[in-house]
């Protein structure tokens, strides 16, 4: 098959699902993830070479196949909705790439800003030599692409991650991260907790040690119910709704639970910065404002919508 003639195919098979932009977009990011020597533009100068002239990308199989079955079998799996990232097996993000499958949320561009400002507020208490590490938790960690984002950009920093699911943990907890700078693996520490029963804190005690956090951080489920009308059904098929939905009687329950539980493991000074609903940036920095934190500043994400909180105690 030439490059012309699998845009074409991955256009008729996935316009069901994704406008015709997007749908180009993605037979151009498969054949970029995917075909040894593709940049990206050889569809526009050289439509008819096929794809048998590109070896499949080492990620995906050894012993110098073609392209060809890998990217079929591709849009075979697209074509039931099923998102890119998951049929890829990763998604890049904070310049990483992290495994993800079913069982967990496929991270998202704007969280990269979420990691950024937790790097930026542990930059203003960075410690001396001889004095004991950061402390960072991320609840409801997913994938651990935060987490291990985090612990990448500030090596030496004590950085744990827990979440409910144990599907979620074993993916967390089996990404290969290295600093960017030169191999060095960043450690995180996994551990099971659901966040919303009584003994949550005596399981981040037991599981992270009793000394204080300086930074809690999370990006809990904040979509309401009400909201999947406007979701597209790749997300809601295939995506975990536990790590996405909240009741709309309750759309807060998370952070409130958070913003308490923070107060009681982070150290004076520390910080909590949340990932949000759009719709409830007032709402969120009014809660940790109950829960006792002060300076609450509601930031926006590169699309320009409220997407992050963050205050201290
Ligand atoms: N931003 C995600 C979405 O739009 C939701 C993430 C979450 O609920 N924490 O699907």
């Amino acid at each position: 098959m030439t490059l012309k003639g699998f845009i074409d195919v991955v256009l008729e098979r996935l316009s069901v699902h994704y406008p015709v932009q997007e749908c180009k977009a993605i037979a151009i990011r498969l054949l970029k993830e995917s075909a040894e020597g593709y940049k990206g533009y050889e569809h526009l100068v050289e439509p008819g070479r096929d794809l048998q002239d590109f070896a499949v990308a080492k990620t995906f199989a050894e012993g110098g196949e073609s392209a060809e079955r890998f990217l079929m079998a591709a849009v075979e799996r697209l074509s039931t909705g099923e998102p890119l990232q998951y049929v890829l097996g990763y998604e890049w993000f904070c310049g990483h790439r992290f495994r993800v499958a079913e069982g967990v949320l496929v991270p998202r561009p704007e969280t990269e800003e979420l990691v950024r400002e937790v790097v930026e507020h542990a930059g203003s208490c960075l410690r001396g030599a001889g004095e004991a590490p950061l402390r960072i938790l991320d609840i409801c960690t997913g994938s651990g692409c935060i987490a291990w984002s985090v612990a990448a950009a500030l090596p030496g920093a004590e950085v744990f991650g827990c979440d409910i699911s144990p599907q979620a943990l074993e993916i967390a907890g089996g990404q290969e991260v290295y600093a960017a700078d030169g191999g060095i693996r960043a450690v995180v520490k996994f551990f099971e907790c659901d966040i919303l029963a009584g003994d949550a804190q005596e399981r981040i005690a037991l599981e992270c040690g009793d000394a204080p956090f300086d930074i809690v951080v999370s990006n809990p489920p904040y979509v309401c119910e009400s909201e999947k009308a406007l979701m597209r059904r790749n997300v809601l098929e295939f995506e975990p709704s536990i790590a996405l939905f909240v009741p709309d009687e309750d759309p807060l329950r998370f952070y409130r639970r958070i913003a308490g539980l923070s107060g009681r493991v982070l150290g004076p000074g520390g910080a909590l910065l949340f990932e949000i609903n759009e719709r409830f940036g007032r709402e969120t920095a009014g809660a940790m404002e109950e829960a006792g934190f002060r300076d609450c500043r509601v930031l926006e994400d590169i699309f320009g919508k409220d997407r992050v909180v963050v205050g201290i105690f």
